[in-house]
């Protein structure tokens, strides 16, 4: 660290704006105050709208992977299919086996998407009690089906099914109530733009009743304590209030700019990415129409070297993209058109990225 601001077009942590910052530095409150809950309450609508539910929205103070173990924790009776065909959808499968749970994978390689016909197949074995679903693959720029993955869902009332949205959510539509979601996680570092730390979730009914019969849930993650405090507008324990000021002034700005607005600015600009993507020669890592919208995965076609690129992008530019996550590291770079960003910050960027192109 030279202290010198590098700007982050990694998919996650992203970049955080001034403002959010200077939302964040609000005097603290008690977490037991009504001062709290007046705050949980003034993100509350916004993020109802933003999930596409009725239910509360609950706020966890862990970064997502809490959540998404916490799932497994209070879900799980019998057996849990991982959707697995990246590297966090991968260790959703390792995380269930951690758990002491009995857990499969339904894989597909990686850069494909979800097969929903696979995953009815499957299902139709009546072996599992629970689906987990990555919605947005960040590591190989995968958006998996969301809308047919939830059809095959409701054909099966008892196998519930959770999504992870952390790359997505905020900038595509979602619609748990509609789509009969029974868990959507999401967390603060990719598309809304805040520091890590905070976990946003919705639990169904249906599991909610699911968790009350599954013994040894714990207390920090056991989705009924979400409930019982959600209903007072407050959390199971202290959460991270700094960040919480920080989604309220973030939701107000995303109401602003309305929800319409920021789904289109993300896919412009993500259409954008792709034109120097293949301007410049290289391939999408993913298949035309499973393209995620807030990141874009390059295969490395022209074999350049990825880490000196990056470095000469942070020296000149001050400003650096993603090499590759797990084992396709160094075979794909990542470019994340998430967040604040406009038509002028992008343009701006992918300059840098040909100024600085091997
Ligand atoms: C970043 C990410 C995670 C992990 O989030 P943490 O904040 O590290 O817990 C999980 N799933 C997806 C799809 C992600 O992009």
């Amino acid at each position: 660290m030279n202290g010198k601001h590098v700007k982050l077009y990694i998919p996650g942590p992203i970049e955080v704006s001034k403002e959010t910052f200077r939302a964040m530095s609000a005097p603290m409150i008690g977490h037991r105050s009504s001062d709290f809950a007046d705050l949980y309450q003034q993100a509350h609508p916004h993020l109802q709208s933003l999930f596409g539910t009725k239910r509360p929205v609950y706020l966890s103070t862990s970064s997502a992977w809490g959540v998404m173990e916490a799932s497994i924790r209070n879900l799980t009776a019998k057996k849990v299919l991982n959707c697995c065909g990246g590297a966090f959808s991968d260790k959703w499968l390792d995380v269930s086996l951690r758990c002491g749970k009995s857990a499969e994978a339904l894989q597909v390689d990686w850069g494909r998407p979800i097969d929903p016909v696979a995953l009815e197949e499957k299902i139709s074995t009546g072996e599992f009690d629970v689906v987990t679903v990555v919605h947005n693959e960040t590591s190989t720029g995968v958006q998996n089906p969301l809308t047919e993955i939830a059809g095959v869902l409701k054909k099966f009332p008892e196998v519930l099914l959770v999504v992870d949205t952390v790359s997505s959510f905020s900038a595509v539509p979602l619609c748990v109530d509609e789509l009969e979601i029974d868990v959507l996680l999401t967390g603060s570092q990719k598309a809304l733009a805040l520091p890590p730390g905070l976990s946003l979730f919705t639990v169904s009914e249906k599991a909610l009743a699911r968790a009350a019969e599954i013994k040894d849930r714990g207390y920090y993650f056991d989705f009924l304590e979400f409930e019982k405090n959600a209903q007072k507008f407050m959390t199971p324990s202290t959460p991270c209030i700094s960040l919480i000021h920080g989604l309220v002034w973030k939701l107000k700005q995303i109401h602003d700019e309305g929800p319409i607005e920021r789904f289109s600015r993300h896919e412009k600009l993500n259409s954008m990415v792709h034109q120097w993507v293949e301007s410049h020669g290289f391939e999408h890592f993913a298949p035309d129409g499973f393209r995620s919208k807030t990141l874009t995965c390059v295969s490395n076609n022209l074999d350049i070297d990825i880490p000196a690129w990056i470095s000469e992008m942070r020296k000149r530019h001050s400003l650096i993209i993603n090499g590759g996550y797990g084992k396709i590291k160094g075979k794909t770079f990542r470019i994340s058109n998430m967040g604040d960003e406009t038509e002028e910050s992008i343009s701006a960027m992918l300059n840098a990225l040909s100024d600085t192109l091997p």
